[in-house]
């Protein structure tokens, strides 16, 4: 075992504070990962206020992690000492699942080993990336590709495959008339992911307030969903909505907006039931959805794709001392578009 510093939340809706939690000794298998940056993701603040259900407590959230391999297990063949490497929202699943076998691995039917807020399969809770040091099973390991910077690669390993792996099971392409709904960390990897894809892309925002920034993420237009006009000029006309809303939508007002058999496919993760009438989905065969994450060998596809593309986070680098002040931010919606925190100001 091996005492690490980290930042804990120690019971639920407190603030996060200086801790150490204990790291095992790696076993063959497993990669040692200095920490270096680690996304805040809007999940990490549902989870420390419990607005999911009970959750674990100290939690040391995280699950947006870029580091520098420092040991390897006698067994690892993919990964040595030095290499640039992430982890994202789980360390481990069954392995044998109908899911796990197909790469699914966040769909495992005995549940995916959460980065934190999770018990590994010994029972043990498991601790995120808001510290010095992870040891992750090699298979649950990503490598960043030499294009990218560690600190902006970092929300990628949740808001960019979360926006990633739902646009690319839709078969968002060429033609296809898309809306990413909220500019948050999800919304702002969501507009480059789908104009990437090559489709046309619309940004629905409380207000206009970020339309220069999201026009230049790529979108084709961008409209305030506090204007009642907006949705007369969509309705109808979509194929494909990602709402990436963080708190529950009149969701008969968005689902109106898609065409014949489009889909509406919710990735927020409210806490509160989510209503809508029938015939908003009766009326043109509409279909609502949702979509966790993504698999291990998906989000290595999308770590590719966005050094391929020139696509990363837009970020603020922020100090050990200013994350308390960054999830304010966050529920203010006060995010541009993702906080990372630099694991050296642990110190
Ligand atoms: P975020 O950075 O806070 O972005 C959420 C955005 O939603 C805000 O920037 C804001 O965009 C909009 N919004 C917030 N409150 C709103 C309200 N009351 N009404 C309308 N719009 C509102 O959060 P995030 O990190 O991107 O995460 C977004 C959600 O996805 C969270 O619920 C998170 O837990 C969930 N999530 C799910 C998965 C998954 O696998 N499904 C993975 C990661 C995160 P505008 O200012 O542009 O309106
Ligand atoms: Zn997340």
């Amino acid at each position: 075992m091996a005492t690490v510093r980290a930042l804990a939340i120690p019971a639920a809706g407190a603030t996060v504070e200086p801790a150490t939690v204990e790291r095992r000794d790696p076993r063959p298998d497993d990669v040692v990962i200095d920490i270096r940056y680690a996304g805040i993701c809007h999940s990490d603040i549902h989870q420390a206020n419990e607005d999911w259900g009970p959750a674990i407590f100290p939690m040391v959230p995280g699950h947006e992690i870029t580091g520098v391999v420092a040991a390897v297990g006698e067994a690892v063949t993919r990964f040595a000492v030095g290499d640039r490497v992430g982890v994202g929202c789980f360390v481990d699943s069954c392995g044998t699942c109908e899911a796990c076998v197909a790469g699914l691995e966040q769909y495992c039917a005995a549940h995916p080993v959460a980065t934190y807020n999770g018990r590994d399969h010994d029972g043990a809770p498991t601790y995120g990336g808001y510290s010095e040091r992870i040891v992750v099973r090699e298979s649950f390991v990503l490598r960043i590709p030499d294009a990218l910077a560690l600190d902006a690669a970092a929300p990628l390993l949740c808001a960019g495959i979360t926006s990633y792996s739902p646009l690319r099971h839709w078969k968002i392409g060429p033609g296809s008339r898309v809306a990413i709904v909220g500019l948050g960390g999800l919304g702002h990897m969501g507009v480059q992911l789908a104009h990437a894809l090559g489709a046309d892309v619309t940004v629905l925002s409380q207000t206009l307030s970020k339309e220069k920034d999201g026009l230049r993420l790529g979108a084709d237009r961008y409209r305030a969903t506090s204007d009642e006009a907006t949705f007369d000029e969509l309705r109808g006309g979509l194929d494909f909505i990602l709402n990436t809303v963080s708190a529950s939508l009149d969701l008969d007002a968005y689902l109106s907006l898609l065409r014949l058999d489009g889909t509406m496919c919710n990735v927020g993760g409210p806490g509160d039931p989510q209503r809508h009438l029938a015939y908003s989905l009766i009326q043109t065969r509409r279909n609502l959805a949702g979509s966790n994450v993504g698999g291990i060998r998906e989000t290595q596809e999308m770590l590719d794709f966005c050094a391929e593309h020139g696509i990363t986070a837009e970020i603020e680098l922020i100090g050990a001392a200013d994350v308390n002040t960054a999830y304010e931010r966050v529920l203010a919606s006060d995010v541009r578009y993702r906080f990372v925190i630099d694991i050296a100001t642990l110190a």
